[in-house]
Protein backbone atom coordinates (compact mmCIF):
# COMPACT_ATOMS: atom_id res chain seq x y z
CA UNK A 1 0.00 0.00 0.00
CA UNK A 2 1.21 3.62 -1.05
CA UNK A 3 2.57 5.89 2.02
CA UNK A 4 0.44 8.41 3.57
CA UNK A 5 2.07 11.19 1.85
CA UNK A 6 2.21 9.29 -1.42
CA UNK A 7 -1.34 9.04 -1.41
CA UNK A 8 -3.53 11.48 -4.00
CA UNK A 9 -5.48 11.71 -0.20
CA UNK A 10 -2.31 12.73 1.77
CA UNK A 11 -0.90 14.82 -1.39
CA UNK A 12 -4.89 16.92 -1.25
CA UNK A 13 -4.49 17.51 2.44
CA UNK A 14 -1.41 18.66 2.47
CA UNK A 15 -2.63 21.36 -0.35
CA UNK A 16 -6.28 22.13 0.40
CA UNK A 17 -5.97 21.10 4.47
CA UNK A 18 -9.50 19.86 6.30
CA UNK A 19 -11.60 20.54 3.26
CA UNK A 20 -9.50 18.28 1.27
CA UNK A 21 -12.21 15.11 1.56
CA UNK A 22 -15.01 17.43 -0.02
CA UNK A 23 -12.98 18.79 -2.94
CA UNK A 24 -11.62 15.06 -3.68
CA UNK A 25 -15.56 14.28 -3.70
CA UNK A 26 -16.22 17.52 -5.87
CA UNK A 27 -13.60 16.58 -8.31
CA UNK A 28 -14.73 14.83 -11.45
CA UNK A 29 -14.22 10.52 -11.18
CA UNK A 30 -13.16 9.36 -14.46
CA UNK A 31 -12.51 5.81 -13.87
CA UNK A 32 -12.82 4.22 -16.96
CA UNK A 33 -13.54 5.24 -20.46
CA UNK A 34 -16.76 5.63 -21.07
CA UNK A 35 -18.79 8.73 -23.76
CA UNK A 36 -20.63 10.18 -20.51
CA UNK A 37 -16.55 11.35 -19.77
CA UNK A 38 -17.29 13.85 -23.06
CA UNK A 39 -19.71 15.66 -21.69
CA UNK A 40 -19.22 19.08 -19.94
CA UNK A 41 -19.88 18.53 -16.08
CA UNK A 42 -20.07 22.06 -14.89
CA UNK A 43 -17.81 21.71 -12.39
CA UNK A 44 -15.30 24.74 -12.04
CA UNK A 45 -12.41 25.52 -9.90
CA UNK A 46 -12.19 29.35 -9.34
CA UNK A 47 -8.37 29.75 -9.17
CA UNK A 48 -7.78 33.11 -7.80
CA UNK A 49 -3.99 34.40 -8.64
CA UNK A 50 -1.79 37.43 -7.47
CA UNK A 51 1.08 37.35 -9.99
CA UNK A 52 3.75 39.43 -8.07
CA UNK A 53 7.01 40.68 -10.16
CA UNK A 54 10.44 39.86 -8.89
CA UNK A 55 12.38 41.79 -11.31
CA UNK A 56 11.10 44.85 -13.54
CA UNK A 57 8.86 43.29 -15.82
CA UNK A 58 8.27 44.16 -20.05
CA UNK A 59 4.93 43.49 -20.60
CA UNK A 60 3.83 43.99 -24.01
CA UNK A 61 1.12 42.67 -26.72
CA UNK A 62 3.35 40.58 -29.68
CA UNK A 63 3.57 43.53 -32.43
CA UNK A 64 4.43 46.18 -29.81
CA UNK A 65 7.91 47.49 -29.71
CA UNK A 66 7.97 49.85 -26.51
CA UNK A 67 5.19 49.82 -24.91
CA UNK A 68 3.59 48.44 -21.62
CA UNK A 69 0.34 46.93 -21.94
CA UNK A 70 -2.60 48.91 -20.68
CA UNK A 71 -6.62 48.60 -19.91
CA UNK A 72 -8.46 51.65 -19.30
CA UNK A 73 -11.02 51.05 -16.66
CA UNK A 74 -14.67 52.89 -16.54
CA UNK A 75 -13.22 55.21 -13.37
CA UNK A 76 -10.77 56.79 -16.18
CA UNK A 77 -7.68 55.37 -14.85
CA UNK A 78 -5.41 53.21 -17.05
CA UNK A 79 -3.95 50.21 -15.45
CA UNK A 80 -1.25 47.66 -16.28
CA UNK A 81 -2.58 44.40 -17.96
CA UNK A 82 -1.23 41.09 -18.46
CA UNK A 83 -2.76 38.99 -21.17
CA UNK A 84 -4.05 35.92 -20.56
CA UNK A 85 -2.46 34.64 -23.74
CA UNK A 86 1.21 35.70 -22.15
CA UNK A 87 0.46 33.72 -18.78
CA UNK A 88 -1.41 30.73 -19.75
CA UNK A 89 0.25 29.78 -23.19
CA UNK A 90 3.41 31.44 -22.85
CA UNK A 91 3.99 30.35 -19.14
CA UNK A 92 1.81 27.82 -17.71
CA UNK A 93 1.66 25.59 -20.14
CA UNK A 94 5.26 25.74 -20.64
CA UNK A 95 5.55 24.89 -17.09
CA UNK A 96 3.70 22.05 -17.53
CA UNK A 97 5.23 20.96 -20.49
CA UNK A 98 8.77 20.80 -18.83
CA UNK A 99 7.23 19.43 -15.93
CA UNK A 100 5.56 16.06 -17.64
CA UNK A 101 9.05 15.91 -20.13
CA UNK A 102 11.24 15.69 -17.12
CA UNK A 103 8.96 13.46 -15.32
CA UNK A 104 8.70 10.79 -18.50
CA UNK A 105 12.44 11.09 -18.77
CA UNK A 106 13.10 9.85 -15.15
CA UNK A 107 9.58 7.19 -14.96
CA UNK A 108 8.95 6.91 -18.54
CA UNK A 109 10.49 3.31 -18.78
CA UNK A 110 8.96 2.06 -15.62
CA UNK A 111 5.75 3.10 -16.83
CA UNK A 112 5.25 2.46 -19.83
CA UNK A 113 3.36 -0.46 -18.81
CA UNK A 114 0.90 1.48 -17.09
CA UNK A 115 0.89 4.59 -19.31
CA UNK A 116 0.94 2.28 -22.75
CA UNK A 117 3.35 4.91 -24.38
CA UNK A 118 6.67 4.50 -25.20
CA UNK A 119 8.01 7.71 -26.14
CA UNK A 120 6.97 11.69 -25.59
CA UNK A 121 7.50 14.37 -28.20
CA UNK A 122 4.70 16.76 -26.92
CA UNK A 123 6.38 19.74 -27.97
CA UNK A 124 4.71 23.86 -28.29
CA UNK A 125 6.46 26.26 -30.85
CA UNK A 126 8.65 28.60 -29.21
CA UNK A 127 6.43 32.29 -29.22
CA UNK A 128 9.06 33.94 -31.06
CA UNK A 129 9.19 32.28 -34.36
CA UNK A 130 5.42 32.61 -35.06
CA UNK A 131 5.58 34.33 -38.31
CA UNK A 132 4.32 37.50 -38.70
CA UNK A 133 2.28 37.61 -41.86
CA UNK A 134 0.69 34.09 -41.00
CA UNK A 135 -0.92 33.73 -37.39
CA UNK A 136 -0.12 29.98 -37.03
CA UNK A 137 -2.85 29.01 -34.36
CA UNK A 138 -0.88 27.93 -31.50
CA UNK A 139 -2.04 24.32 -31.24
CA UNK A 140 -0.66 23.11 -35.06
CA UNK A 141 2.85 22.95 -33.16
CA UNK A 142 3.30 19.57 -32.60
CA UNK A 143 1.25 18.63 -29.58
CA UNK A 144 0.94 14.90 -29.44
CA UNK A 145 -3.05 14.67 -28.76
CA UNK A 146 -2.88 12.26 -25.65
CA UNK A 147 -0.75 14.25 -22.76
CA UNK A 148 -2.08 16.05 -19.30
CA UNK A 149 -0.35 18.96 -21.56
CA UNK A 150 -2.72 18.38 -24.61
CA UNK A 151 -5.85 17.42 -22.89
CA UNK A 152 -6.27 20.28 -20.39
CA UNK A 153 -4.77 22.99 -22.03
CA UNK A 154 -6.42 21.41 -25.23
CA UNK A 155 -5.21 21.34 -29.09
CA UNK A 156 -6.37 21.71 -32.36
CA UNK A 157 -6.10 19.36 -35.60
CA UNK A 158 -5.59 20.26 -39.25
CA UNK A 159 -9.04 20.23 -40.98
CA UNK A 160 -9.77 16.20 -41.57
CA UNK A 161 -7.83 14.93 -38.97
CA UNK A 162 -9.66 14.36 -36.38
CA UNK A 163 -10.96 16.73 -33.55
CA UNK A 164 -9.92 19.76 -31.73
CA UNK A 165 -9.71 19.59 -28.00
CA UNK A 166 -10.89 22.74 -26.34
CA UNK A 167 -9.03 24.06 -22.91
CA UNK A 168 -10.08 23.38 -19.72
CA UNK A 169 -8.45 25.86 -18.23
CA UNK A 170 -9.88 29.65 -18.57
CA UNK A 171 -7.96 32.55 -17.46
CA UNK A 172 -8.92 36.71 -17.83
CA UNK A 173 -6.73 39.25 -18.08
CA UNK A 174 -4.54 39.64 -14.90
CA UNK A 175 -4.51 43.68 -13.86
CA UNK A 176 -2.84 45.55 -11.90
CA UNK A 177 -4.74 47.76 -9.52
CA UNK A 178 -2.78 50.69 -9.52
CA UNK A 179 -2.70 53.86 -12.07
CA UNK A 180 -0.43 53.60 -14.71
CA UNK A 181 1.55 56.49 -13.83
CA UNK A 182 2.37 54.65 -10.28
CA UNK A 183 3.33 51.68 -11.45
CA UNK A 184 5.14 52.06 -14.67
CA UNK A 185 8.80 53.22 -14.92
CA UNK A 186 10.85 54.26 -18.34
CA UNK A 187 14.40 52.87 -18.13
CA UNK A 188 17.19 53.74 -19.95
CA UNK A 189 19.56 50.77 -21.21
CA UNK A 190 22.72 51.62 -23.11
CA UNK A 191 23.60 49.19 -25.68
CA UNK A 192 26.66 47.76 -26.75
CA UNK A 193 27.98 48.06 -29.86
CA UNK A 194 28.71 44.75 -32.09
CA UNK A 195 32.33 46.06 -33.37
CA UNK A 196 33.71 48.59 -31.11
CA UNK A 197 32.46 46.94 -28.09
CA UNK A 198 31.84 50.05 -26.24
CA UNK A 199 28.63 51.39 -24.73
CA UNK A 200 27.27 55.12 -26.26
CA UNK A 201 29.18 57.69 -25.01
CA UNK A 202 27.97 60.98 -25.35
CA UNK A 203 30.91 63.03 -24.73
CA UNK A 204 32.86 61.43 -27.26
CA UNK A 205 32.65 63.39 -30.82
CA UNK A 206 29.93 62.25 -33.04
CA UNK A 207 32.05 60.14 -35.60
CA UNK A 208 33.55 58.22 -32.56
CA UNK A 209 30.30 57.19 -31.20
CA UNK A 210 29.14 53.64 -30.85
CA UNK A 211 26.75 51.67 -29.18
CA UNK A 212 23.10 53.25 -28.71
CA UNK A 213 20.82 54.27 -25.74
CA UNK A 214 17.06 52.64 -25.70
CA UNK A 215 14.25 53.17 -23.17
CA UNK A 216 12.03 50.29 -22.36
CA UNK A 217 8.88 51.31 -20.07
CA UNK A 218 8.53 48.67 -17.32
CA UNK A 219 6.42 47.42 -14.66
CA UNK A 220 7.99 48.22 -11.42
CA UNK A 221 8.96 45.30 -8.84
CA UNK A 222 6.19 44.46 -6.79
CA UNK A 223 3.21 45.75 -8.23
CA UNK A 224 0.59 43.42 -7.68
CA UNK A 225 -1.88 41.58 -10.71
CA UNK A 226 -4.79 40.18 -9.50
CA UNK A 227 -6.46 37.27 -11.92
CA UNK A 228 -8.56 34.59 -11.74
CA UNK A 229 -8.15 31.43 -13.81
CA UNK A 230 -10.91 28.90 -14.70
CA UNK A 231 -10.20 25.41 -14.17
CA UNK A 232 -12.98 22.99 -15.24
CA UNK A 233 -14.43 19.33 -15.21
CA UNK A 234 -11.27 18.44 -13.61
CA UNK A 235 -9.90 14.70 -11.73
CA UNK A 236 -8.24 15.59 -8.34
CA UNK A 237 -4.76 14.80 -10.01
CA UNK A 238 -5.65 16.57 -13.11
CA UNK A 239 -6.11 19.93 -10.44
CA UNK A 240 -3.36 19.27 -8.76
CA UNK A 241 -0.91 19.12 -11.27
CA UNK A 242 -2.25 22.52 -13.13
CA UNK A 243 -2.11 23.89 -9.64
CA UNK A 244 1.10 23.13 -9.91
CA UNK A 245 2.20 23.89 -12.90
CA UNK A 246 0.30 27.18 -12.18
CA UNK A 247 2.57 28.19 -8.64
CA UNK A 248 6.01 26.84 -10.50
CA UNK A 249 5.55 29.34 -13.10
CA UNK A 250 8.54 31.94 -12.77
CA UNK A 251 8.42 34.31 -15.75
CA UNK A 252 6.28 36.24 -17.59
CA UNK A 253 6.43 38.13 -21.03
CA UNK A 254 9.13 39.86 -21.80
CA UNK A 255 11.40 39.19 -24.61
CA UNK A 256 14.51 39.50 -22.41
CA UNK A 257 15.66 37.19 -20.26
CA UNK A 258 16.78 39.30 -17.38
CA UNK A 259 13.22 40.41 -16.79
CA UNK A 260 10.12 39.35 -16.31
CA UNK A 261 10.73 37.04 -13.27
CA UNK A 262 7.11 36.27 -11.04
CA UNK A 263 6.42 34.67 -8.39
CA UNK A 264 2.51 33.05 -8.26
CA UNK A 265 0.32 33.98 -5.25
CA UNK A 266 -2.98 31.90 -4.82
CA UNK A 267 -4.67 33.02 -2.22
CA UNK A 268 -8.05 31.67 -2.72
CA UNK A 269 -10.04 28.75 -4.97
CA UNK A 270 -13.77 28.64 -5.23
CA UNK A 271 -14.76 25.28 -6.03
CA UNK A 272 -18.12 25.88 -7.63
CA UNK A 273 -20.49 25.09 -10.36
CA UNK A 274 -19.86 27.81 -12.79
CA UNK A 275 -17.53 30.81 -13.37
CA UNK A 276 -17.54 32.99 -10.31
CA UNK A 277 -15.66 36.50 -10.36
CA UNK A 278 -13.00 37.81 -12.21
CA UNK A 279 -9.50 39.62 -12.17
CA UNK A 280 -11.07 43.26 -13.77
CA UNK A 281 -13.59 42.88 -11.27
CA UNK A 282 -10.92 42.70 -8.38
CA UNK A 283 -9.35 45.41 -9.50
CA UNK A 284 -12.09 47.70 -10.34
CA UNK A 285 -13.14 47.29 -6.77
CA UNK A 286 -9.67 48.23 -5.53
CA UNK A 287 -9.43 50.93 -7.06
CA UNK A 288 -12.71 52.24 -6.71
CA UNK A 289 -11.96 52.60 -3.15
CA UNK A 290 -9.26 55.55 -3.68
CA UNK A 291 -7.24 54.31 -0.92
CA UNK A 292 -4.29 53.11 -2.44
CA UNK A 293 -3.62 56.79 -4.51
CA UNK A 294 -1.33 57.82 -1.87
CA UNK A 295 -0.56 54.84 -0.18
CA UNK A 296 1.46 52.18 -2.48
CA UNK A 297 -0.81 48.82 -2.79
CA UNK A 298 1.33 46.32 -1.26
CA UNK A 299 0.88 42.41 -1.80
CA UNK A 300 -0.66 41.92 1.45
CA UNK A 301 -2.84 44.45 0.47
CA UNK A 302 -3.96 42.24 -2.97
CA UNK A 303 -3.86 39.27 -0.90
CA UNK A 304 -6.62 41.32 1.63
CA UNK A 305 -8.54 42.45 -1.07
CA UNK A 306 -8.59 39.41 -3.59
CA UNK A 307 -9.84 37.49 0.40
CA UNK A 308 -12.75 39.89 1.01
CA UNK A 309 -13.91 40.00 -2.98
CA UNK A 310 -14.20 35.82 -2.93
CA UNK A 311 -15.44 35.74 0.12
CA UNK A 312 -18.68 37.48 -0.91
CA UNK A 313 -19.37 33.99 -2.97
CA UNK A 314 -18.79 31.59 0.16
CA UNK A 315 -22.33 30.12 -0.43
CA UNK A 316 -21.50 29.16 -4.44
CA UNK A 317 -19.50 26.64 -3.35
CA UNK A 318 -16.04 25.02 -1.41
CA UNK A 319 -14.24 28.27 -0.56
CA UNK A 320 -10.36 27.77 0.23
CA UNK A 321 -8.68 30.67 1.16
CA UNK A 322 -4.89 30.16 2.29
CA UNK A 323 -2.27 32.86 1.23
CA UNK A 324 0.48 29.99 1.34
CA UNK A 325 -1.18 27.45 -1.20
CA UNK A 326 1.44 28.25 -3.96
CA UNK A 327 4.17 28.04 -1.59
CA UNK A 328 2.51 24.58 0.05
CA UNK A 329 2.68 23.34 -3.56
CA UNK A 330 5.95 24.49 -4.53
CA UNK A 331 7.27 22.56 -1.21
CA UNK A 332 5.80 19.26 -2.85
CA UNK A 333 8.22 16.30 -2.34
CA UNK A 334 9.59 14.69 -5.65
CA UNK A 335 7.46 11.55 -4.77
CA UNK A 336 4.44 13.60 -4.45
CA UNK A 337 4.87 15.19 -7.61
CA UNK A 338 5.84 12.32 -9.39
CA UNK A 339 2.45 10.54 -7.91
CA UNK A 340 0.31 13.58 -8.66
CA UNK A 341 1.71 13.23 -12.69
CA UNK A 342 1.41 9.40 -13.23
CA UNK A 343 -2.24 9.70 -12.19
CA UNK A 344 -3.16 12.64 -13.92
CA UNK A 345 -1.31 10.94 -16.83
CA UNK A 346 -3.76 7.63 -16.79
CA UNK A 347 -6.36 10.00 -15.70
CA UNK A 348 -6.21 11.99 -19.57
CA UNK A 349 -5.88 8.87 -21.01
CA UNK A 350 -8.94 7.71 -20.02
CA UNK A 351 -10.63 11.15 -21.14
CA UNK A 352 -9.07 10.76 -24.49
CA UNK A 353 -10.54 7.14 -25.18
CA UNK A 354 -13.81 8.44 -24.03
CA UNK A 355 -13.51 11.20 -26.49
CA UNK A 356 -12.72 8.64 -29.04
CA UNK A 357 -16.22 6.69 -28.32
CA UNK A 358 -17.84 10.17 -28.19
CA UNK A 359 -17.08 11.16 -31.87
CA UNK A 360 -16.95 7.21 -33.06
CA UNK A 361 -13.26 6.85 -33.50
CA UNK A 362 -13.10 3.78 -31.96
CA UNK A 363 -9.60 2.04 -33.07
CA UNK A 364 -10.09 -1.37 -34.66
CA UNK A 365 -8.10 -3.07 -31.76
CA UNK A 366 -10.37 -1.44 -29.34
CA UNK A 367 -13.37 -2.76 -30.87
CA UNK A 368 -12.06 -6.19 -31.13
CA UNK A 369 -11.97 -6.46 -27.32
ZN1 LIG B 1 0.62 16.41 -25.68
Amino acid sequence: MASKTMSLDGISRKIFGEKYKEIIEWCIKREKPDKYNAIPKGRVANVYVIIEPLSRLIIRHEQETTDVTTIPTYLGISVPAILNTKFQSGAVRRQMLSLLHEWFDRNGKVKSEELKIDSYTCVMRPYMERTRERQIPEAFEGYCGECPNCLIFGYAVQEGAGYNVKSRVEGDMYVAPVPEDKCVISVTFNAIDDIAKTTYRPELPETRRRGALYEFRMIEVGTPFVGKLALRDMTIAELLLTLLALARTTRVGGRTTHFGEVKVHIPAILFSKYEIGGGYEVATRILGKGEYVEKALTLEDAMNEVTEYVKKFESQGILVLDRGLGDKLRGLTQEEVDTVVLQAWKDVLVLKESLDMFVGKLSKEKRKK
